[in-house]
């Protein structure tokens, strides 16, 4: 943990896991102003352990922070926070291809007041576990609901910043999608309720055929939905490969007809936690349509297996994205 007061961070401190301390009257409980990260560090080939793109969080950790009127964390301090808990004990980051050592940073407002302004005190953590593979069964495509009934953002709002609130606000929605047999919630655009955004936890791609040749498509950054960085890799990951990518804009009305018609041959969705998962139904009120026959596409496990090449160190780290932690 470390706390900022005095318009200074102070020292940190390791601690053994357990409850913290705050007031009944503490900002966060009332005010909400809470944003969080995740990250995973891999053990490698070598035995020495590697954080994916850790500077990738740390600056999206301060760019949600300024959207909640939140203090900058350094950088450096994001990462030496990160680096001294993994340190602790190497053993506690497992060593099986799809197994990692699960990073969550926060920070919440711990100012004693109840009134709406930003806090003048806050308190940044960081938890570490041990994360099992996300398809221990081998990966299977998921089944996504498309919520028609709410909005998880709209233009200016806190969309594009990872802060609690607006999981808060999709609970409804992923609990709609479970009850529709459902395993996540698609989001779409506020304004037109008919871009295709986001998932409740994950980017969304998209596989054309042109010409014979794979066309990795993806919602652009709207400023309502949240860069991934998973997002983000593929989009060079897919350059490696040498597929060409695209970022664009995708109502659902086109969804379903560049599907009846075959020119999108797969769906996927990526980030932090299942790296790559298959997407095999959409449903929604009105319709529902099956993608690659509900099976595992080529493309999508082709840009699956490089990535976790690159985070498992059986690939080559080409970017310098992987951080030696030690
Ligand atoms: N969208 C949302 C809403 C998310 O919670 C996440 C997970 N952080 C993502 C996308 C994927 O982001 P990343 O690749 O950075 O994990």
């Amino acid at each position: 943990t470390i706390a900022y007061k005095d318009g200074a961070w102070q020292q940190g401190e390791v601690k053994p896991y357990g409850p913290l301390t705050l007031a009944p009257s503490a900002s966060v409980l009332h005010y909400g102003q809470a944003i969080f990260e995740g990250f995973k560090a891999f053990m490698q080939p070598d035995g020495s352990i590697g954080t994916f793109r850790p500077e990738a969080n740390a600056e999206r950790f301060n760019r949600s922070a300024a959207r909640l009127a939140m203090p900058a964390l350094p950088v450096e301090l994001f990462m030496k926070a990160a680096d001294a808990l993994i340190s602790i004990d190497k053993g506690w980051v497992p060593k099986n291809v799809g197994e990692s050592l699960y990073l969550r940073p926060f920070m919440i407002a711990t100012d004693a007041f109840l009134g709406v302004r930003p806090s003048k005190e806050y308190l940044f953590v960081l938890i570490a576990s041990p994360a099992g593979a996300y398809f221990p069964q081998g990966v299977k495509p998921v089944t996504v609901w498309i919520s028609e009934d709410y909005v998880r953002a709209a233009p200016g709002g806190t969309g594009e910043a990872k802060c609690a609130g607006n999981y808060a606000a999709s609970l409804l929605a992923q609990a709609q999608a479970q009850d529709e047999g459902c395993d996540q919630v698609v989001w779409l655009d506020a304004v037109h309720r008919s871009y295709i955004e986001e998932m409740g936890g994950m980017n969304l791609f998209f596989v054309y055929n042109e010409n014979g040749k794979p066309v990795i498509v993806t919602p652009e950054l709207t400023g309502t939905l949240l860069p991934g960085i998973t997002r983000r890799s593929l989009l060079q990951v897919a350059k490696d490969l040498g597929y060409e990518s695209r970022e664009v804009k995708l109502t659902t009305q086109q969804w379903r007809d560049d599907i009846a018609s075959g020119r999108m041959t797969e769906v996927f969705a990526c980030g932090t936690a299942a790296v790559i998962t298959p997407v095999g139904q959409v449903k929604a009120k009105g319709f529902n349509f099956t993608i690659n026959n509900g099976e595992n596409g080529p493309v999508t496990m082709a840009l699956r297996e490089a990535l976790l090449g690159l985070q498992h160190g059986t690939a080559p780290d080409t970017h310098g994205w992987m951080h030696k932690v030690c």
